[in-house]
């Protein structure tokens, strides 16, 4: 299952300008009708999915907001906050990966929990 859809207007007002996309299952939104085509970009966006996926949804928002505050803490940066989170790292790591997915191992953002810092 895969939709990617433009921005609408609502989200517009809760998503910070530099964010080009934002993954809320079964939703991929991207900020331009171009972004649609950006291979890395879905890719990043559908490591999300799975995560989301995995955790059942609604646990995957309370985990990725518990950890970046977490992070916020650990690291006093939102921007290296937001990039360590466990989810970021993995989606980052290999969105230029085009055959990851089909080959990820169940729950594989665990993995990136305890990496060093970005
Ligand atoms: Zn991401």
């Amino acid at each position: 299952m895969r939709w990617v859809v433009v921005f609408p207007g609502w989200l517009k007002r809760w998503v910070f300008s530099f964010v080009s996309a934002i993954t809320l299952w079964p939703f991929i939104f991207v900020k331009h009708d171009h972004l649609k085509a950006d291979e890395r970009l879905i890719r990043h966006e559908m490591i999300h999915l799975r995560q989301q996926v995995e955790l059942l949804v609604l646990p995957f928002y309370l985990w990725y907001l518990t950890e970046y505050l977490l992070r916020l803490v650990q690291y006093r940066d939102r921007q290296k906050a937001y990039v360590n989170i466990s989810f970021e790292r993995e989606a980052y790591a290999h969105e230029s990966t085009p055959d990851y997915l089909p080959q990820r191992p169940f729950w594989a953002f665990l993995r990136f929990l305890t990496l060093p810092a970005k």
